[in-house]
């Protein structure tokens, strides 16, 4: 692992993604080296030829100044890159954000494949209504190694109970949905006791993993690589509107609400969990490309 230092202006950016109106990602390129991670588009913008997941460069900042300006603000923590990657563990980067933004009044959320959060959780109870999410897109392990250098499911899962039973609002994110792999009715039973809010995405294969995530089920889902080729090859969405139609139905039979593109934040903490499917939601990811400024 290539480990870097980097002074930049300003860590808070202004943001176009859905319900966020700042962003801030302390760390640039990720040690969780997902096999399907659209942030690799990174790379080009900071100079890096290596690997991705390879390498990380480690932000510092001037002072926020007047944090105060951001109260009642959605400011989102992790947009690009995971703010609680293993780099978090040494640098601290992540927490001193949270130092600097203390009382403030933003309205944080973090997004992570991480259980170092957990240092973190008094420091984030004291935000209004902060929110966590974790990416679950399978319970077995084995599947999830393929996929990233995270924390195992086991661990997020655990996470994500000690922060909703803190009080804390956690999202179970269902990222990316592999056809045929990832069991979302198993995720969804697992995690509903303990999140507020469950997103459904699905794989998109648009970037330059396209080639290897084809070769990775072609050498051990040969199986599937006729609906694959159909998906991502043809363009055929009629897998996603039968599982869309399927899960419709399963969150009925849960008694769960089930929407479409809608972020579910206004719930009371105690009403059971919101599904929200973002099939058919791209722009998430064109957002995110054009989001983080700040290197
Ligand atoms: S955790 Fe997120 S940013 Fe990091 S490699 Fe995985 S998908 Fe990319």
């Amino acid at each position: 692992m290539i480990v870097g230092e980097k002074q930049v202006k300003s860590i808070i950016v202004k943001s176009d993604l859905p319900a966020c109106e700042f962003s801030v990602n302390p760390y640039v390129g990720c040690e969780h080296a997902c096999k399907y991670c659209y942030a690799c588009f990174m790379k080009r913008f900071t100079g890096h030829d290596e690997t991705w997941g390879d390498f990380v460069d480690v932000k510092f900042w001037e002072p926020v100044k007047n944090p105060q300006k951001y109260c009642g603000k959605e400011l989102f923590i992790g947009s690009v890159t995971d703010p609680y990657q293993p780099a978090e563990e040494k640098y601290g980067r992540t927490r001193a954000l949270l130092e600097e933004l203390r009382g403030s009044g933003a309205k944080i959320s973090i997004a992570t494949k991480s259980d170092l959060i957990l240092r973190d959780l008094e420091l984030i109870k004291t935000f209004p209504n902060a929110r966590v999410s974790w990416s679950v897109n399978t319970l077995d392990e084995n599947f999830k190694n393929d996929m990233d250098n995270g924390v195992s499911i086991e661990r997020r899962l655990r996470a994500m109970k000690i922060f909703h039973d803190a009080g804390v609002r956690t999202t179970c994110f269902i990222s990316p949905i592999f056809p045929a792999i990832t069991d979302v009715r198993a995720v969804i039973e697992k995690a509903k006791e303990r999140c507020n809010l469950i997103w459904l995405e699905n794989l998109n294969l648009r970037g330059t993993f396209k080639p290897s995530v084809m070769k990775y089920i072609s050498n051990n889902y040969p199986e599937f690589m006729p609906l694959y080729r159909s998906i991502y090859v043809c363009g055929d969405n009629t897998f996603w509107e039968m599982l869309d139609s399927d899960l419709r139905g399963f969150a009925k039979e849960q008694g769960l609400e089930y929407k479409v593109n809608d972020d579910g934040f206004n719930r009371p903490f105690d009403a059971p969990p919101v599904i929200v499917n973002f099939f058919y939601h791209s722009k998430i990811k064109k957002s995110a490309q054009k989001n983080d400024k700040s290197f």
